[in-house]
């Protein structure tokens, strides 16, 4: 997995922040989705590697139960997890005991729960 996510990396679009983050979600199916960064000179414009790769699966018709893993790799020496607003969007389109695997460039890998990341969530219930 390790190989595959550092290859996928190349194709991140991270010109401003020199940042490459490539992530590979798991449906139940076997099916996956590739996912990295995408970066534009105006911030908001872009998009994380997780969103990316979950909004493809959505476009294809996958579901929120379908989502069993992402994996996530960045060059950095600590083993990074999605951001805030990536959070968010897990959130809402996947289980809470999806599970997130951090890959170092070295190999030094680290499994987080997205409900663990997400304490007090702001949720669908709470617009009510
Ligand atoms: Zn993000």
């Amino acid at each position: 997995m390790l190989e595959k996510l550092k290859e996928l990396s190349n194709h991140s679009q991270s010109k401003y922040y020199s940042f490459p983050v490539s992530c590979i979600l798991e449906c139940q199916d076997g099916t996956t989705f590739q996912g990295v960064n995408v970066e534009t000179s105006s911030p908001a414009a872009g998009i994380c590697a997780e969103r990316n790769a979950l909004f493809q699966a959505l476009a294809m018709g996958y579901q929120k139960e379908d989502f069993v893993r992402i994996h996530i790799y960045s060059r950095s020496k600590n083993n990074i997890t999605p951001c805030f607003i990536c959070r968010q969007a897990l959130l809402e389109y996947a289980k809470p005991d999806l599970e997130i695997i951090s890959y170092t460039d070295d190999g030094n890998t680290e499994i987080f729960h997205l409900e663990e990341l997400c304490s007090h969530p702001f949720q669908e219930e709470d617009l009510a």
